[in-house]
């Protein structure tokens, strides 16, 4: 592809910011406006162009899948592959390679269970080894030490100066251990920068042009990084969504997106307002959920269904609710790997894993770990470069006239499939009992698939070849995207659900508790964030969503407690919010320290029409039910309109 044509696809402001190519640029813009498809195209066109070369960029996106499927992406646009990695992959990248000529000793060790040090610790003061974690690692990600950290005015379980304590005695245990933790990483190679110019110089003439996406949840110690690298340069391009920063409980903060221009006076700042990903029915539903602060995202697809809220009567039926409604997509059309199911927090995943695996639905669950980085998948990668010397003897099995390649040799995909067989006692066919077992072989029957598909697409592809792409990637550590999904449906956190796209996402235990999750509800702050994370959610649909909930749930000790749909949804469930804003209009933006109140606490709209509210019950209660469980239908401007029209003429 040519320069010029990598900005052919791209709308008038995509395009504006896609082809400044030097200096800062700031892209702040709502959900599915094209924010991550603008920064692959403007890195391709920067290589492209002549500007930079392939090897000058570095992408930092948040997961080691995020900077796969990056990095796949540029590389589809046809200008090679860039070094697109998260901070602490890169931060580590550097580290290892300099930390000899830094600090004349062995790298040390990562530590990658800190819990082991961390639990004892925390027993001495009453408090649990992952509340101390997540106090260290705020800490770390906010630059503080233990002073720093018992100064902060954070309000922690215990009293900071004891987690301070804590703190101190967990970093003299690493020191003496020779071990960093992961968090370690991103300060140590902001030190190794500042310490060492020549380091430093060595690292900034490699990397030239920087892109962050997601940047609204940055946090310091990735943001002192990334300064380190830039030095006195300002080639970098942001990306982010203030209406998405969902992690600042991990110490991270949008202020970094939002007071670009503080840092960068001649920062070029885009704003994109085109959504090209959802129905005006997702938008609109979104919308209410955030509230009047939300950025006006225009729809550019067509109209798609309402989005459905089902409330069930316990857990049991929500589960098949949840099956009938894949179910139905599954009928409509809709492919497995279109379909996401999103929760709030990890454990919820095992009973939802349980109905679909009963009803016979196939699934995978997003899981923290990048696949190339998984250990069966490092052990069958290690066991096909050792067969591949091997190769003839795979090839006595005796082939059959299709597994002739035009370049000769025998066919990568059955290669593997006979590797995987031998040495890992994988069968194509015969999924093990049990939960780990069965993730190994998930794992297994994905390197497969990749296999077959990389055999199908590229009939030059030798085995050599093959292995050692898969060897590269294990290398790399970091995942490429997940190849077996294409047949399943994920289940993942709304966490991790922040930057993809479904074309259905069903959203499960939408009550209070939840979401907002219980020890954020005396907070302000914490439940606005749990509101942009339900908003995180719902963008993620491209045209069918559902949001579910349980009046009864039974709590850890099995006991049923009544439980209410999440505050979030009473824009959706109150009839009377039909003043709320329609997406298709655009709103005016307000600060986000707004002083109005959120729909949710509003009293009776103006002008509240009785007959209207009333036709609106009976439209819901002979319309909206799925298979005879009353449902309520999203009331979108439309179907009120529709409603309004039928209603019963008082005079
Ligand atoms: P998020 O805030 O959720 O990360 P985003 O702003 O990064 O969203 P993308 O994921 O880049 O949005 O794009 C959303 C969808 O819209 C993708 O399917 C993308 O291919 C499509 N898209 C973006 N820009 C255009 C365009 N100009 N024309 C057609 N499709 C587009
Ligand atoms: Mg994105």
């Amino acid at each position: 592809m040519t320069a010029s044509d990598l900005l052919t696809g791209l709308d008038p402001e995509q395009r504006a910011a896609a082809s400044a190519v030097a200096g800062p640029v700031c892209i702040l813009a709502g959900a599915g406006t094209g924010k991550t498809r603008t920064i692959t195209h403007r890195v391709a066109h920067q290589i492209a162009s002549g500007v930079a070369h392939a090897d000058q960029v570095l992408a930092v996106t948040f997961t080691d899948r995020a900077a796969g499927e990056l990095r796949e992406r540029i590389a589809a646009l046809g200008v090679g592959r860039v070094r697109a990695a998260t901070f602490h992959a890169a931060a580590w990248a550097q580290l290892r390679h300099f930390w000899r000529e830094w600090r004349n000793e062995p790298l040390p060790e990562v530590l990658d269970q800190p819990l082991r040090l961390l639990i004892p610790l925390g027993q001495r003061a009453g408090l649990l080894g992952r509340d101390l974690a997540a106090e260290i690692s705020w800490a770390k990600a906010r630059t503080l030490d233990p002073a720093g950290y018992a100064e902060s005015g954070r309000s922690a379980p215990v009293e900071p100066e004891t987690v301070a304590e804590l703190y101190e005695a967990y970093e003299r245990q690493k020191r003496e251990q020779g071990l960093i933790d992961y968090d370690d990483m991103l300060t140590l190679c902001t030190r190794l920068l500042t310490e060492r110019r020549d380091i430093a110089a060595q690292v900034r003439d490699r990397y030239q042009f920087f892109t962050v996406d997601e940047v609204q949840d940055t946090n310091p110690a990735q943001w002192d990084l990334l300064s380190a690298w830039l030095g006195d340069r300002d080639d970098l391009c942001v990306v982010g969504d203030d209406d998405q920063s969902i992690y600042s409980f991990t110490g991270a903060t949008p202020r970094y997106l939002t007071g670009f221009t503080e840092r960068f006076p001649h920062a070029q700042v885009v704003r994109l307002e085109r959504n090209y990903r959802s129905t005006p029915q997702v938008l609109t539903t979104a919308g209410r959920v955030l509230g009047a602060q939300g950025k006006t995202l225009r729809p550019t697809l067509g109209d798609g269904p309402d989005p459905t809220l089902l409330p069930a009567d316990d857990a049991d039926e929500e589960l098949a609710l949840l099956v009938r409604r894949i179910e139905r997509l599954r009928e409509e059309g809709v492919p497995p790997a279109e379909i996401a199911v999103a929760y709030r927090i990890n454990s919820q995943s095992q009973t939802i894993e349980e109905a679909l695996r009963r009803a016979g639905i196939a699934y995978t669950v997003r899981g923290d770990v990048g696949f190339f980085a998984r250990r069966e998948i490092r052990q069958a990668v290690a066991a096909l470069a050792e067969e591949q010397g091997r190769v003839g003897s795979v090839r006595e099995d005796p082939p059959p006239p299709v597994e002739a390649r035009p370049a000769g040799g025998p066919r990568p995909d059955r290669f593997v499939e006979r590797v995987l067989g031998r040495r890992m006692g994988w069968h194509p066919k015969r999924a093990p009992e049990g939960e780990t077992a069965l993730e190994r072989w998930r794992n297994l029957s994905a390197l497969a698939a990749l296999a077959t598909r990389r055999t199908a697409e590229e009939p030059t592809l030798s085995v050599d070849r093959l292995v050692a792409e898969l060897e590269q990637r294990v290398r790399e550590g970091d995942g490429a995207p997940e190849p077996a999904e294409v047949e399943a449906v994920t289940l993942l956190t709304l966490h991790k659900a922040k930057g993809l796209e479904f074309e259905a996402v069903h959203l499960v235990a939408v009550e209070e508790g939840l979401i907002p999750i219980s020890h954020a509800r005396d907070d302000p702050d914490q439940v606005e964030e749990e509101r942009r994370l339900l908003y995180v959610g719902c963008t993620r649909a491209r045209r069918y969503l559902s949001l579910s909930w349980a009046q009864q749930r039974e709590g850890p000790k099995g006991k049923p407690s009544r439980r209410r749909p999440s505050r979030f949804l009473d824009p959706l469930l109150d009839t009377r919010t039909r003043s709320a804003p329609d997406a298709r209009e655009p709103r005016p933006r307000t600060a986000r320290s707004d002083e109005g109140r959120r729909p949710h606490e509003r009293g009776p709209a103006d002008g509240d029409d009785e007959a209207l509210v009333g036709a609106l019950r009976e439209w819901r209660r002979t319309r909206a039910h799925e298979d005879g469980v009353p449902a309520y239908v999203v009331c979108t401007d439309a179907t009120l309109r529709e409603v309004a029209a039928r209603r019963p003429r008082t005079s």
